[in-house]
């Protein structure tokens, strides 16, 4: 096969690659982008993302000039409160949710380039529109956002990656499909110098100046799954693309590259129990069970187990997967009351759902398997221990409960109003944390501290940003800001190499 040779090389086609394939493109003219999946399967986890980013802001008036471009006055007419982001509430949310494990230097990184990321991707005609009602509340007609991510692509995570495969078009970048890399290239001063991939003409070589490793993390590698994130969890659903095994990952250890971060946690949410094992990218989101925080959370012994109330959704969504993961059978069930059902978001009404009703919580337990005794004395329990207040989904209202362990710290509300609705859910995996330690250049560190020459990572498969849990729209963000920082650097490496 006739030998080829490309400035750039960037494996994997998801949002971080092909920011990081744009990027680079800006600094040289020969760039490729190797995507193992077919056509059909393209853009990994990216695809389908509900497209949300969290980035720093001053409020609506500030980003209608470079960001909400197509907001009309109608739209702003009907919007009464949408939240300035600062640095600061950005960076303290992450430390929060991280238990303050969260590498600082990648934070700030990610922090303080995600507003110009943002208008930079709207310059590759991504468009941008606010989140109604996913991330607002409509009281008296008018639109209250919250939460710290406001804004998302059009068309959602497909929209976002179909108008980046199309800007990269334009730019005379090929996306090459069904072809793997399987291996890092390295010439005799151990500078990476290409990758052997797998296509459907066979193995192959291609030499690049310098390569982007973006495929992604490891959760749809079930051994890798059970290896390092422990038992159980090769048993998981996997939400998104079967694609992410763990490839970029592995093949920069192998030349010895760093590993970083938090290796035995991840990104996982309470999904529909019936949902496909692996993600299916034409319901994408409806298994998705996100209003746990307005009633509770019990397992097939009719116990809690959670803190359901403990803060707002988008800073604990991302780990009561691993919460469910350790009850019997991976199975819990949430359990709402008629005043609350009528609040639960849109996933609750759709066809494919695994839901149960009944006039009493004896009848619900015995549709669900459970002991009927044991589920009416957690919710007698749970019911006397709510305090009096004023319920507010809007904020961290403090009607908790006093003297139930675990409490339930806010939006405590008693299951008293019958019908009531149970929705059995279990753990859907989204993405690893654990993966390769970058500089502030996005060049991919070894073992001793130093930069392979030439490796460059961004997305899913760079580790040491998130620890424990993760705030909402933080993960296409970190790829867009991380990958078109390793494309410069890439690009601009390509230039110094002779
Ligand atoms: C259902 C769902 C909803 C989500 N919603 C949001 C949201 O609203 N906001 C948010 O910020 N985040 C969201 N996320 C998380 C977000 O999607 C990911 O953090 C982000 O898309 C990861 O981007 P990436 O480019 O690193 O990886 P991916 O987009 O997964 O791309 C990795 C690519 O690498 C390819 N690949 C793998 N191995 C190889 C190989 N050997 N050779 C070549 N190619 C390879 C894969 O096929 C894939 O195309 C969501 C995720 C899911 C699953």
């Amino acid at each position: 096969m006739e030998k080829q040779e490309y400035d750039v090389v960037v494996v994997g086609a998801g949002n971080a690659a092909l920011c990081a394939a744009l990027s680079a493109r800006e600094q040289v003219k020969r760039v490729l982008v190797l995507e193992k999946a077919g056509m059909s399967e393209r853009c990994g986890n990216s695809y389908f993302a509900d497209g949300g980013f969290r980035f720093v802001h001053q409020g609506l008036e500030d980003i209608r000039r470079d960001v909400l471009l197509d907001l009309s006055q109608a739209e702003v007419d009907s919007i009464e409160i949408f939240p300035a982001y600062s640095s600061d509430k950005y960076y303290s949310d992450l430390m929060t949710v991280t238990d303050h494990q969260s590498n600082e230097e990648l934070a700030r990184l990610l922090i303080d380039n995600s507003r110009d990321t943002v208008r930079w991707l709207g310059g590759y005609t991504i468009r941008w529109l606010p989140m109604f009602n996913r991330l607002s509340i409509v009281v008296n007609g008018k639109h209250r956002f919250h939460g710290g991510v406001t804004v998302f692509a059009s068309g959602g995570g497909a929209g976002l990656v179909t108008s980046l495969v199309a800007a990269a078009g334009r730019k005379g970048i090929e996306v090459r499909y069904d072809t793997a890399a399987r291996r890092l290239i390295q010439n005799r001063s151990g500078a990476v110098a290409g990758v052997e991939v797998r296509g459907p003409e066979g193995i192959y070589e291609i030499a690049a100046r310098s390569v982007v490793l973006a495929s992604g993390g490891f959760e749809a590698n079930a051994e890798w799954r059970a290896r390092y994130l422990g038992r159980g969890w090769d048993l998981c659903h996997v939400r998104g693309t079967r694609h992410n095994t763990g490839d970029g990952i592995r093949m920069a250890l192998d030349i010895g590259a760093e590993p970083h971060g938090n290796w035995s946690s991840c990104h996982a949410v309470p999904w529909d129990v019936s949902a496909p094992v692996l993600g299916d990218r034409t319901i994408i989101g409806d298994y998705q069970k996100y209003s746990y925080h307005l009633g509770i959370m019990v397992n097939l012994q009719g116990r809690r187990f959670a803190d359901e109330g403990e803060s707002y959704r988008l800073f604990t969504y991302a780990k009561f997967g691993r919460e469910i993961i350790n009850q019997p059978n991976r199975t819990a069930i949430q359990i709402f009351d008629r005043k609350i059902t009528p609040l639960l978001r849109d996933e609750y009404r759709v066809r494919h759902v695994t839901k149960v009703e009944s006039d009493t919580v004896e009848g619900l337990a015995e549709k669900l398997g459970i002991e009927p005794g044991a589920l009416v004395r957690t919710v007698n329990e749970f019911n006397s221990a709510c305090q009096p207040g004023t319920f507010n989904q809007e904020i961290l209202d403090g009607k908790r409960t006093i003297g139930i362990d675990p409490p339930k710290s806010n939006w405590a509300v008693p299951l008293d109003t019958p019908p009531y609705a149970a929705f059995v859910t279990t753990c859907g995996i989204t993405f690893t944390y654990g993966g390769l330690r970058i500089n502030s250049q996005g060049a991919v560190q070894d073992t001793s501290g130093r930069s392979i020459p030439g490796l460059y990572a961004a997305g899913e498969l760079v580790g040491g940003l998130f620890y424990n849990s993760y705030p909402g729209g933080t993960g296409l963000m970190a790829g867009a800001v991380f990958g078109r920082l390793a494309g410069a650097s890439a690009g601009k490496s390509a230039q110094s190499v002779a």
